[in-house]
């Protein structure tokens, strides 16, 4: 098949199929997906195995039983949601980023995704704490106040790819910000008014009882070793019990993804974060969307703000420590310093702390997708850098049925029901969920393949 063929720019409007297989030339051999010979075969017994019981798991595990699987999800806390999906308090916002950058428009995409399936879910259990009451980001980083200035001079073209959540973002001067705010709110701000709040934990538990029967899970059980005989993936713990096995596998265990022999290659890292949750006060109670600065607080929920979160790369200590708290604090009273005040002390008073980790990845995009043959890449891809015709290269290895879903770094909420359906779409033989640029910006081997088009690797 030849590659890497420019598409010709058509007088007519090319028909769908052509603009398929133009699309499928357009990817390089690297990028390809895998063939249908390496994936799982698709019989009556479409089962799986997700590692790890958080958003990213849980999303991945619904997805696929929505199409008729059965999956068995292997957690190794005693309960769901108890890493980084655990905060009582979360927020749903896309990621802006100028330009048509790949991240923006992955988190534009996965941002309408996860609104359409908490609008379902809520159809179905009315329970559900998702408060869409807009969310307001102060320009408290140089980051923002390039997106406000850019924010205030465009007016956007509807006929642009990444319209959807831009053509929704306002400025609002800081008299419109206190309106919706419902609070004093010093300066001008974007606004996003159809992101929220949602209690993460609950989502989790909704989502499996939507599930029903088709998702069982295993607590208490971490998963030290996968191992692969004939086609089936074997799953042992850490004294080398068998645990499941399944020919298809998911890992969505945050960093630990990369802890196993097939997958150390994964460049995924951690940041401690800790949240603090304080009481509501009279004056607090009054704030009515989420408010993010350099750090965020979130409307009460029973008499309770969750406000954040220390980022620490490199730590993954989930103590709580007074340092964080006191941090989340004197954020809070730098961005809002009225919004406490009404109180006699003038004290905001911590009723509880907690801390996780995020798993991160160096393009703050999650890895999604099928995991690389390591051997087959370094062999076949290490000239990269060489500039060889693309037609040379043969197509992309993977080692069949394993999958991985993590790295969804600060925006899992956002991130992840558009994770679990490229996964899901993938094992069951669909068409891919996303556009063919985010399928390569999210490939689990994308950091593989820079590495080995980086000339320094001569
Ligand atoms: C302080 C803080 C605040 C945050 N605020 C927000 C926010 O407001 N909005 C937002 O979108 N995101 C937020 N995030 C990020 C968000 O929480 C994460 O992106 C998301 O939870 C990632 O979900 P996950 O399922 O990938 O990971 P996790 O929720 O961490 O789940 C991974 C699971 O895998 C399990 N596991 C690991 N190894 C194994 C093994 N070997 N065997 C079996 N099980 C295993 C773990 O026990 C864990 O339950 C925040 C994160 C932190 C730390």
């Amino acid at each position: 098949m030849l590659r890497g063929v420019l598409i010709k720019k058509e007088v007519n409007k090319p028909t769908k199929r052509a603009t398929k297989k133009a699309e499928s030339k357009s990817r390089p051999p690297w990028f390809d997906l895998p063939t249908y010979k390496a994936r799982p075969q698709l019989n009556d017994r479409r089962h799986a195995v997700v590692v790890g019981a958080g958003i990213a798991g849980i999303t991945t595990a619904c997805a696929l039983a929505k199409r008729g699987w059965t999956v068995e999800i292997i957690e190794s806390n005693e309960a769901i949601a108890q890493g980084g999906s655990g905060n009582p308090q979360g927020i749903v916002l896309p990621r802006i980023n100028i330009g048509n950058s790949a991240e923006g428009v992955f988190y534009d995409a996965a941002f309408l995704k996860t609104l359409s399936e908490l609008e379902q879910l809520k159809q179905q259990f009315p329970e559900l704490n998702w408060q869409q009451g807009g969310v307001l980001q102060l320009g408290s980083t140089a980051r923002i106040k390039k997106q406000i200035a850019h924010f205030k001079g465009t007016s956007y073209d509807l006929q642009t790819d990444h319209k959807s959540v831009c053509k929704e973002v306002q400025v609002l001067s800081s008299k419109a910000a206190s309106e919706i705010a419902g609070i004093k709110i010093e300066e001008e701000a974007l606004y996003f008014p159809q992101a929220g709040w949602i209690d993460p934990v609950q989502l989790c538990r909704l989502l499996l009882k939507q599930a029903g029967d088709s998702v069982q899970l295993t607590n208490n059980c971490h998963v030290g070793s996968i191992e692969v005989d004939e086609g089936v993936w074997i799953l042992r713990d850490e004294k080398q019990s068998l645990v499941a096995q399944s020919d298809s596998v998911i890992l969505a265990n945050a960093s630990a993804a990369s802890h196993f022999t097939q997958t150390d290659f994964l460049p995924l890292n951690y940041a401690r974060g800790q949240i603090s949750v304080v009481s509501s006060t009279e004056s607090s109670q009054k704030l009515s969307c989420v408010i993010c600065h350099d750090g965020y607080i979130i409307p009460e929920s029973n008499g309770k703000h969750v406000i954040g979160a220390s980022f620490i790369a490199g730590d993954d200590s989930v103590e709580t420590r007074l340092e964080d708290d006191r941090e989340n604090i004197n954020r809070l009273r730098n961005a809002l310093p009225d919004l406490f005040s009404g109180e006699p002390s003038g004290e905001i008073s911590i009723v509880n702390s907690r801390a996780a980790v995020r798993a991160t990845t160096p393009d703050r995009l999650p890895l999604v997708g099928p995991v690389a043959d390591a051997v087959f890449f370094a062999e076949n891809y290490h000239d990269l850098h060489k500039g060889r015709p693309v037609e040379k290269y043969a197509s992309a290895k993977y080692l069949a049925g394993l999958y991985v879903n993590a790295g969804h770094g600060a925006r899992g909420l956002t991130s992840a029901f558009l994770s679990a359906e490229v996964i899901a779409t993938q094992l069951n033989d669909e068409p891919l969920a996303v556009s063919d640029s985010i399928w390569q910006a999210l490939s689990p081997s994308r950091f593989t393949i820079r590495k080995y088009r980086k000339a320094s690797n001569r």
